[in-house]
């Protein structure tokens, strides 16, 4: 029931926090329940629960009154195993969190500047359990060579890429490799927002000395979302001091951003160009066999969990097929998925996915419209856009118009008499034609059935 209130909350909180403050913030909490008027939470480190206790404390308070549970005050304990273990061991379990609480508040918080300033690492995210696919295979292979050592080669690495593709996966599975192959070599991973806090932190505390040396005796130093640090003037300055002390020391640094260091506004000229002087790769969108591929893997790891539950064939290839977005919100739904039947006791099919998954699908519906397809098909077959529109009736013309009105038939949901008009005000015959052409050609015609399987893929990535 606790656990109820806990999510009512977070829809509140939902709404008055970003997204992404949500997820950084507020997600990593575990609620513990409410007890003689305090609500009770683990954070997974000292540095989230002094955070939260201080940005949004009176806020997560005020939800909960809202919601009807009159509380006085929050209160956040730590899990030191793993704040402080993290990188060292992998074995700290959820059972050793309840053993080793500890009470966060303003008096510790001088003992929390001595403690490395990383992440957690989640232990999901390692080279085993990354799928590699055509998107991502110079990511994966770039970090890889940086997680065997060796010569410093690339420096830095920057991994750039939309969200959920796997940057943060890739760099936590550098730190895992890296502790495990050199277990005495000192990483520190950490989100550009914390090191940003960090830095204003020692700022506050007079305590600039060792923050510089804590930075600057890493042998591997990863910072997360650099794009966070644009605009921050001071912040920006400190950590293009601690970049060049690292690399002139020959240590690794490993960055991420959501974009190229070029396209990153509010950075700094001379930020940018350290930024690029390594190797830059990027992370594609995924594709339909990589998310199929990722699928797999990941409803492999629920069957052990789900013995219980059985999939027909053609879910995955139905997800990877409409979900097209992020891998998060793929794994959220195989997840929902698992779960929705171990519950009910049904197996999980199409009329389920559709049923238990119907926002996600929704959301995820990209609309193509008839202007994209027009676009990609006149670049695919070097034309112009007013050469498709034209009365024209070259082959070379004709041929690629019925393409795109075959493309705009099967992919939007618009009516022949309208697909007619926007093809330069044709009649509804004409695409009918076209479209039983081109399935008429797609059967006898390779190049043909490739290029219309090629745009719909453009299109609907
Ligand atoms: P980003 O940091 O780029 O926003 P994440 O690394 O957090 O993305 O990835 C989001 C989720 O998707 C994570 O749970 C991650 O494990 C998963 N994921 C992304 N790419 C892959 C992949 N190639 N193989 C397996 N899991 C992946
Ligand atoms: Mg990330």
């Amino acid at each position: 029931m606790s656990n109820n209130i806990w999510e009512s909350v977070c829809e509140g909180l939902l709404k008055t926090v970003s997204k992404n403050e949500f997820n950084n913030w507020i997600q990593p909490l575990d609620f513990q329940g409410i007890e003689d008027g305090v609500a009770n939470f683990v954070a997974p480190t000292n540095f989230i629960g002094t955070w939260v206790l201080r940005n949004y404390g009176e806020m997560i308070q005020r939800h909960f009154i809202s919601e009807g549970t009159i509380i006085d005050r929050v209160a956040f304990h730590v899990d030191n195993s793993i704040s402080r273990s993290a990188l060292k061991s992998s074995t700290s379990s959820k059972h050793e969190i309840q053993k080793s609480v500890s009470k966060v508040s303003d008096k510790s918080l001088s003992e929390t500047q001595s403690v490395l300033p990383v992440a957690p690492l989640d232990k999901r995210f390692t080279f085993d359990s990354f799928v590699i696919g055509k998107p991502n295979e110079l990511a994966h292979a770039a970090s890889r060579r940086v997680a065997e050592g060796g010569p410093v080669t690339f420096n830095p690495l920057f991994l750039y890429g939309g969200v959920g593709l796997g940057k943060t996966h890739l760099m936590h599975a550098i730190a895992w490799e890296t502790q495990r192959r050199k277990p005495g070599s000192k990483v520190i991973y950490l989100s550009a927002e914390q090191f940003m806090y960090r830095f204003v932190q020692a700022l506050r505390f007079k305590d600039m000395l060792s923050f510089k040396e804590l930075f600057r005796s890493v042998d591997l130093l990863m910072v997360d979302d650099v794009q966070f640090i644009a605009g921050k003037d001071s912040t920006q300055d400190e950590f293009f001091h601690t970049f060049n002390a690292l690399v002139d020391q020959n240590k690794q640094i490993i960055i991420s951003a959501d974009r190229a260091p070029g396209e990153i506004d509010g950075l700094e000229d001379r930020i940018k160009s350290r930024l690029q002087s390594g190797l830059v790769v990027d992370l594609h969108p995924t594709d339909y066999e990589l998310r199929l591929g990722i699928l797999q893997s990941k409803a492999e790891k629920h069957a052990g969990h789900y013995p219980e539950v059985n999939m027909t064939d053609g879910v995955l290839e139905f997800l990877a097929h409409r979900i097209s977005t992020n891998v998060r919100v793929l794994e959220g739904a195989l997840t929902r998925l698992f779960a929705f039947a171990s519950l009910v006791g049904r197996e999980v099919n199409l009329d389920m996915v559709q049923e238990c998954l119907a926002d996600i699908l929704r959301a995820s519906d990209r609309k193509v419209t008839i202007d994209e397809i027009i676009r990609k098909v006149s670049d695919h077959y070097n034309l112009r856009m007013t050469d498709i529109l034209s009365p024209r009736r070259a082959r070379t013309v004709a041929r690629p118009r019925q393409v795109a009105m075959f493309l705009a038939k099967t992919l939007t949901s618009k009516s022949l008499p309208e697909i007619g008009r926007r093809f330069g005000g044709r009649d509804h015959t004409t695409v009918i034609h076209a479209v039983k052409k081109i399935e008429e050609l797609k059967s006898i015609d390779n190049q043909i059935a490739e290029d219309v399987e090629l745009l719909r893929r453009m299109l609907e990535a």
